[in-house]
């Protein structure tokens, strides 16, 4: 591993290599493409996913500064919040989170986890998730004026150190492409703070490896995420000593799938969520990874991705959201009889 990345503290807290696998009968529903699935729903802690991989050097940082406490915010479906939650627990830390609105009328998914883990909850009163991380400085200073060393992490993780985590995930992808002998066209993710895809791209960027990253946002436009993501790529690159430049062109975000908004789900996010579960068994989650899916589906489907591409899907996890939208998943729409007709054993 780079001396850089190696001489950032980090603490060790995801179950890694997370593994890179063929999903066929998947493949085989979306016309024949050659798709694997990097599974970083299965980072292990807390539940898992990929905000695992940023608290490994985020929380690290915090331990050097001798916080006593982590203090973030997210809506109450956040799974970073409850990733970092999780890791104050762990760690024999205060666990803050900042919530907009106030206390939602079901206890359940993430933030029936956020309970469990017993993490101080705050609540904004304030909607706009846009002035979340405000509220978060806000109450870090408040606590500071209390005596307290709290450790700000913001809304999502962002930060360069988040990054960090999928700069190393990055480096993890490449040893495992050369092991399996694979060169893939293209490694989708679904996007919202940018802390993923900016990782990858320094990541692939500094390994030389050619292969495209498409971010497909759940919240923000195509321009606001290029914006958020080549500035984080800058400040990561400069952390990590790396003399790399991303450009705008290698940022490649598509905002068609963002369906209603961000946590509202998709009729076609909410079939793709179906569909994985019934050809791999594996779940993914109304917010991000299946509107994710539903995009690559529809990106094959229109031609734009074509069958002879080599694709990795980065599964970012997610699923604790599932119980969250029972209603959306068993609605009366299902179409599981018609895919059972369409789908030999193909395993
Ligand atoms: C946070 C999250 C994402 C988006 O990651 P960013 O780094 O914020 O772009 C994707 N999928 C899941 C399940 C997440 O929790």
């Amino acid at each position: 591993m780079n001396p850089d990345l190696a001489s950032l503290p980090r603490l060790e807290l995801a179950k890694l290599p997370t593994p890179l696998e063929p999903v066929r009968r998947l493949s085989h529903a979306l016309g024949g493409l050659d798709l694997w699935f990097k599974r970083d729903d299965l980072t292990g802690f807390g539940l898992g996913g990929n905000k695992v991989r940023s608290l490994e050097y985020l929380a690290a940082d915090a331990i050097g500064q001798e916080s006593d406490m982590l203090v973030t915010g997210g809506s109450p479906e956040s799974n970073h919040v409850r990733t970092t939650m999780a890791v104050a627990a762990y760690l024999g830390l205060k666990g803050v989170a900042v919530l907009p609105s106030m206390q939602p009328a079901e206890t359940q998914g993430n933030f029936l986890l956020d309970k469990l883990l017993n993490a101080k909850l705050v609540f904004t009163g304030d909607p706009d998730r846009k002035y979340l991380d405000k509220h978060i400085s806000h109450e870090v200073e408040r606590l500071r004026a209390l005596g307290g060393k709290p450790y700000m992490i913001r809304r999502g993780g962002v930060s360069p150190l988040g990054c960090a985590g999928y700069v190393a995930a990055a480096v993890e992808i490449c040893s495992q492409l050369k092991e399996l002998n694979i060169d893939p066209d293209i490694l989708l993710c679904a996007t919202g703070c940018g802390v993923t895809q900016a990782g990858l791209l320094v990541g692939f960027k500094w390994m030389e490896l050619n292969c495209k990253v498409y971010g497909i946002t759940v919240s923000r436009t195509r321009n606001e995420c290029i914006a958020y993501i080549e500035q984080l790529t800058k400040e990561t690159a400069e952390i990590l000593g790396l003399d790399l430049t991303i450009t705008s062109d290698d940022i490649l975000v598509i905002d068609e799938y963002i369906g209603d908004g961000y946590s509202i789900p998709s009729p076609e996010g909410i079939e793709s969520i179906r569909l994985v579960a019934r050809t791999e068994g594996i779940f993914l989650d109304p917010i991000y990874t299946g509107k994710a899916i539903a995009g690559l589906t529809d990106l094959v489907k229109k031609g734009n991705i074509s069958s002879d591409k080599t694709v990795i899907f980065l599964h970012t996890g997610g699923s604790p959201s599932i119980f969250s939208y029972a209603s959306a998943i068993t609605a009366s729409n299902d179409s599981a009889n018609s895919l059972f007709i369409k789908l030999p054993g193909v395993k």
